[in-house]
């Protein structure tokens, strides 16, 4: 377990963020897998974590509320000592056009998201490494907004405005802090699109399919490498030529 970067991924226990555990445990880093409730898919994502030969544990936190995301560094601390790679990659959505989105649905969206971000990475702060990775999940719905999405567009948005502000404040540690921005990918927050929108969606994808959990998880590894050092404050879109 000694001398392995050690990785925290919020939302690890399924979809993106499972599929980045797997892709960082392959790149020898010890892992740590946040989940909010679904402890049995933690359990067997850590299990299938530990498969690749690295550490890994799963704590639960709800990234909304600042003091889990301090108790959750704080067995971070205990178990790693410190953190060389974040990723803030929990997310809910909760769609209405804004004439019908409750303030509930706005705040639970900002709640998670936003919020949710700066709870994590607050409190992660003091336990990263000079050198370290932060790499934020945000969304092309950041990049050019989304109809119905005006809750979850502004918090991706608001993701990529934290990402560049922190990226200059934490350059002379070079720590780098960039954001990805996917597009259209299968998992269980696209499963509910109905089949003539997803028909829609693919017509307007260059590359001609959705993306898959993996596409993003790849990009997580490079930018988490040192091969990407130089890299800082960038927004990256994954969406198979969706956005331009
Ligand atoms: P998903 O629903 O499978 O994963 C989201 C994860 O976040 C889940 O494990 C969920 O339990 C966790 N989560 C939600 N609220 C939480 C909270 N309060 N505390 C801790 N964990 C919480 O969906 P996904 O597609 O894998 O989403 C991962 C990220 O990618 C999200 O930030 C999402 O906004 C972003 N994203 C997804 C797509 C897409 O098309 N799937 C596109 C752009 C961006």
């Amino acid at each position: 377990m000694a001398n392995k970067k050690i990785a925290l991924i919020t939302g690890a226990s399924s979809g993106i963020g499972k599929a980045i555990a797997l892709e960082l445990a392959k790149s020898n880093a010890n892992v740590v897998i946040n989940y909010n409730r679904n402890e049995k898919e933690a359990n067997e994502t850590v299990a299938e974590v530990k498969k690749c030969g690295v550490g890994c544990i799963a704590v639960k936190a709800d990234i909304s509320k600042f003091e889990e995301c301090a108790s959750m560094m704080e067995i971070v601390k205990e178990k790693f000592g410190a953190l060389d790679i974040l990723v803030n990659n929990a997310g809910a959505l909760s769609d209405k056009t804004l004439k019908n989105m409750t303030k509930e649905q706005w705040d639970f969206v900002l709640g998670v998201n936003l919020d949710g971000t700066f709870n994590v990475t607050k409190n992660a702060l003091p336990l990263i490494k000079d050198n370290g990775r932060i790499i934020n999940i945000s969304s092309i719905v950041g990049l050019s907004g989304n109809f119905g999405q005006t809750n979850y567009a502004a918090s991706k948005a608001g993701m990529i405005g934290f990402t560049k502000s922190l990226a200059k404040e934490l350059g002379k540690r070079r720590i780098t802090v960039n954001a990805i921005a996917p597009g259209f990918i299968d998992t269980q927050m696209t499963k509910s699109v109905s089949f003539l929108r997803r028909s829609i969606i693919m017509a307007m994808i260059p590359l001609g399919r959705a993306g898959a959990p993996e596409d993003v998880a790849g990009l997580v590894a490079f930018l988490a490498s040192a091969k990407a050092s130089y890299i800082t404050g960038e927004v990256i879109c994954v969406d198979g030529g969706f956005s331009f």
